[in-house]
């Protein structure tokens, strides 16, 4: 068979093309019948635990995403679905970090607290 993104003569059980890398069962991103991932779960998801104000930035991107598709906007649709992906892991690494930094003034105020019990 040919590879269908450089057309190089790839073996018939080949996964990747070996010229270009391209993958053998996948189509061409061209033609896109289905609109970009939304991460709109995902966005919902961190928006709950983690961090609100970049979540919700995660969710309007993610619900732009199908509704710049069905306008026939692939452009923007991606686009949106880009933002959506990186505002909804900035949201967790945000929320990550908030997290870490509590346990710390925990076991800080834990350690203070457990000593000062003692009488050290
Ligand atoms: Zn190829």
């Amino acid at each position: 068979m040919f590879c269908k993104n450089c057309g190089a003569e790839i073996s018939e059980n080949a996964v990747i093309c070996l010229k270009c890398g391209a993958s053998t069962t996948e189509k061409p991103a061209t033609a896109a019948s289905q609109p970009p991932k939304s991460y709109l779960a995902w966005s919902i998801l961190t928006t709950i635990f983690c961090c609100l104000p970049f979540g919700i930035v995660g969710i309007v991107n993610a619900s732009r995403v199908e509704s710049r598709f069905y306008a026939g906007d692939m452009e923007g649709a991606q686009r949106a679905s880009d933002n959506a992906r990186r505002w909804t892991w900035i949201a967790f690494a945000v929320g990550l970090g908030w997290m870490f930094i509590y346990m710390l003034i925990y076991i800080v105020w834990g350690v203070a607290l457990f000593g000062s019990a003692l009488g050290w």
